[in-house]
């Protein structure tokens, strides 16, 4: 495995590969790896010859408030796990590389980045967009790979990709969980044990709300009721926002249409921590009382 801190010998590197017929992945992070960032790696290297995973902290994501400065960073234990897997690559560079003192272009997304993240984290997608553009460029990537952890993260890229006609195919991978359900995400470093076992409580409302759709619930206030009934139980959770959508672009109806897919999506503070989550089911096509099939 090789590490790449440069971003024009990273470029140089890709043509190289490229030119050889090489197919690459990219796998985007902000490192402090865990088993969801190792499980992207390995996904991607069933889809290419060549993977490149990127560590980069982007400060154009973060608000003036965020906690920059406090995200763990531990490169000689990423580059460890990285390498015990099998990573062709590291690209991690530095911000002064990314963004030197001439930098001056910058995107502005709207639409599916305006609400839920985009709202509580204002500027947060415009940063992302930007990043995630540059290191497409830089890596010259035939696929990506994202999480569906980030889940409103995955229709801002894929919105990028078709507003810029960039030539990339965006895969998405399902959320890795704690044995106790807590989806893994570096930030879970801030909570102490109890506050992990707390947290716990987000995966089981999005659950029992799945059980509720498959139950025939279609009501989307009724949906966000289940979760936050359910939230309720752990007062030591605000809740920042609970939302049930459809899952292809983040639109709310008052009622799902049979066979639809939504997504439900949680962000509450535990503490000084804040905490992301979702889940995707499909509302259930199910047959009337005149036997005829809803939804067709
Ligand atoms: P981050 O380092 O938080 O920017 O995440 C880098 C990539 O890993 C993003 O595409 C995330 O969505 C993905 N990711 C983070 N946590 C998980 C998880 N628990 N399961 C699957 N993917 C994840």
């Amino acid at each position: 495995m090789q590490i790449i801190k440069n971003a024009s010998e990273m470029q140089k590197i890709s043509r190289e590969l490229k030119d050889k017929g090489k197919r690459i992945a990219v796998v985007p992070t902000m490192g402090y790896l865990h088993e969801g960032h190792l499980s992207l790696v390995r996904h991607a290297q069933e889809l290419a010859d060549i993977v490149i995973a990127t560590i980069f902290v982007n400060p154009k994501q973060f608000g003036p408030n965020e906690d920059f400065d406090q995200y763990p960073r531990d490169f000689n234990r990423d580059n460890s796990l990285l390498e015990s897997i099998g990573c062709d690559y590291i690209f991690y560079p530095d911000v002064s590389d990314i963004y030197p003192l001439s930098y001056a272009t910058e995107i502005n997304m709207s639409g599916v980045a305006n609400v839920l993240e985009g709202e509580s984290r204002p500027g947060h997608f415009n940063g992302v967009a930007l990043v995630v553009l540059k290191l497409f460029n830089i890596t010259k990537a035939d696929v990506s790979i994202f999480g569906q952890k980030d889940f409103q993260q995955t229709l801002v890229i894929k919105q990028l990709v078709r507003d810029f006609n960039l030539d990339i195919q965006v895969i998405i991978y399902p959320i890795v969980r704690e044995p106790y359900g807590l989806a893994m995400s570096s930030r879970n470093r801030y909570l102490s044990e109890v506050e992990r076992e707390k947290s716990s409580i987000i995966f089981v409302a999005l659950d029992e709300a799945k059980k509720a759709v498959a139950k025939g619930e279609r009501r989307r206030k009724m949906i966000n009721s289940v979760i936050l009934t359910t939230l309720r139980q752990v007062p030591e959770l605000k809740i920042d926002y609970v939302y049930t959508a459809k899952a292809e672009n983040l639109e709310i109806t008052d009622e799902f249409l049979p066979g639809e897919e939504i997504v439900m999506l949680i962000a509450v503070w535990m503490g000084r921590t804040r905490l992301i989550d979702n889940s995707m089911t499909k509302i259930p096509i199910t047959l009337n009382d005149n036997n005829f099939i809803e939804g067709i």
